[in-house]
């Protein structure tokens, strides 16, 4: 993908999931061309939902399910993996600016083997309050309620700010989250944030004090703590290594439970060896 900037931001090493939140790669923002591009060839997914949020740049979604689908900024994509699915994500021809978010979201064991299904979200609640816009990407915020279905307790924001602009932050007790700024640095709690910088808070605070000393814009993720052990290999979450092994095996034999894109101009991504499968630690 040439120079384009990926930093995945969970899990890490000391931080697995927050919520049913189990994957966060944050996008740009990245200029396109020169050899810089957005192209990810079919691959599957099983027992997680994918969530693209878009900030800038144009996405074209294809998957197994005939969905065909353009993110624009201000959108959100919403793809349930289930039993299994397969898709494609290209930048569209004439995108030059590129920044989003794209997280993973565990499947509670009562569901993860459901049937896939794919949605997309053009319109999302947002409040503004002292020069700050609060937008909501998933669960429930200030009353709002994003439009998306999720199973487990969860929440979504994408918070901007002008510069100098504070706010005190309705959260959940029952829930932990994560801040992490997307651009400019933020303030949180009395902790200085710099872009890439995550900060986790523990469950049990009703609010947190948001503040920024300059123009910012930080993503908020969180839920109740997921009490299921996850494991996570290539495209796939689960609870076994076996279940992954043989997703691996059964997609590069071109398993039917994956389902075939049609449309994208190319080969579709190879699993790698499951010799890297590992039981949770
Ligand atoms: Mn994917």
């Amino acid at each position: 993908m040439g120079g384009l900037a990926i930093r995945r931001a969970l899990p890490t090493r000391s931080l697995r999931m927050v919520g049913p939140w189990c994957f966060l790669d944050h996008l740009g923002p990245a200029v396109l061309g020169g050899g810089t591009d957005l192209r990810v060839a079919p691959h599957p997914h099983t027992g997680l939902q994918t969530f693209s949020w878009m900030i800038e740049g144009e996405i074209l979604h294809r998957d197994s399910l005939g969905s065909e689908q353009v993110i624009r900024p201000g959108q959100v994509n919403l793809m349930t993996a289930g039993r299994g699915i397969s898709h494609s994500e290209e930048a569209v021809r004439g995108t030059t600016g590129l920044h989003m978010a794209q997280l993973w979201i565990a499947l509670p064991d009562a569901v993860r083997q459901g049937a896939p299904a794919f949605s997309h979200h053009p319109e999302l609640p947002r409040t503004e309050a002292g020069g700050v816009v609060v937008t909501v990407l998933a669960g429930r915020h200030a009353g709002l309620a994003a439009p998306g279905q999720f199973d487990s307790p969860i929440v979504g924001l994408d918070v901007r700010a002008a510069a100098g602009a504070a706010t005190e932050l309705e959260l959940a007790p029952d829930f932990e989250h994560a801040v992490l700024p997307l651009e400019g640095g933020a303030r949180i709690d009395g902790t200085d944030l710099r872009p890439a910088e995550m900060l986790h808070l523990a469950p049990g605070r009703a609010s947190v004090a948001v503040s920024f000393p300059g123009r910012g814009h930080v993503l908020v993720i969180g839920g109740a703590p997921f009490r299921e052990p996850v494991l996570m290999w290539w495209n796939f979450v689960g609870r076994h290594p076996d279940e992954l092994r043989e997703a691996g095996a059964q997609w590069n034999a071109g398993h039917e439970r994956f389902g075939r894109v049609r449309g994208y101009a190319g080969p579709p991504l190879t699993a790698p060896d499951p010799a890297g499968v590992r039981p949770a630690g």
